[in-house]
């Protein structure tokens, strides 16, 4: 019998994932500006803030991952569902983790390719996105789902004025096994640790205090 594979993927997957667009942000830096001493300072900041939250954000991405997981195993894929322009079983694609009220919903398609896609909730309810306005003449916008699995694009569409929105969704699992280890010890591992300075100041202010030392001013 076959496995479903699990979102929930190897530690390492969440820390290479996290390096990479550490390593990817702080190149992206260097030599931008022509001020040499406030591009350190930047590359500085955002290199040991990228460091000091790092546990916390891939704790989030494992658990996130963990809770789609349980949600999967929890709830079958609802049958019977069918295409309005040719009335053929449509079939399951993809997951849809993210709107508020329904922590899973399920796309499906139709084999003969008609669109749009189709949400459906995990009682075989239709879902259908909430309707957005569109910002320019206030008209309804449609909706629609494009690509599958690690992406899935919404776009708004507003048949007024042909204003065209789109939101890509988890587009982000690439391989992140060609991340270069001088790469990781020059932009991740060498600020692990360190404190910013306005940190540390906040950090003695709090200390003072709590010793009942005031800040006296003028
Ligand atoms: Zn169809
Ligand atoms: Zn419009």
């Amino acid at each position: 019998m076959k496995t479903k594979a699990k979102l929930r993927k190897a530690d390492s997957s969440y820390l290479d994932c996290y390096d990479s667009h550490t390593i990817t942000l702080l190149q992206g830096i260097s030599g931008e500006s022509n001020n040499r001493d406030l591009e350190f300072d930047l590359h500085k900041t955002i290199a040991i803030q990228r460091a000091n939250i790092k546990h916390l954000v891939v704790q989030e991405m494992m658990d996130s991952d963990e809770m789609k997981d349980l949600l999967i195993d929890k709830f079958r894929i609802p049958k019977h569902i069918t295409c309005d322009v040719c009335g053929l079983p449509l079939r399951f694609c993809t997951y849809f983790f993210d709107m508020e009220d329904h922590p899973i919903l399920f796309v499906f398609e139709c084999l003969k390719g008609h669109l749009p896609r189709v949400l459906v909730d995990a009682d075989g309810r239709r879902y259908d996105m909430p309707a957005q306005k569109c910002s320019d003449c206030g008209f309804d916008m449609t909706v629609s789902l494009e690509g599958l699995n690690d992406e899935l694009t919404i776009s708004h569409e507003c048949h007024s004025c042909d204003k065209k929105i789109e939101d890509t969704v988890k587009a982000d699992w690439t391989d992140f096994s060609q991340i270069k280890e001088e790469d990781r010890k020059e932009y991740c591992y060498s600020f692990a640790g360190q404190n910013l300075f306005f940190l540390s100041l906040f950090r003695l202010a709090e200390d003072l205090s709590q010793m009942g030392v005031e800040h006296v001013s003028g």
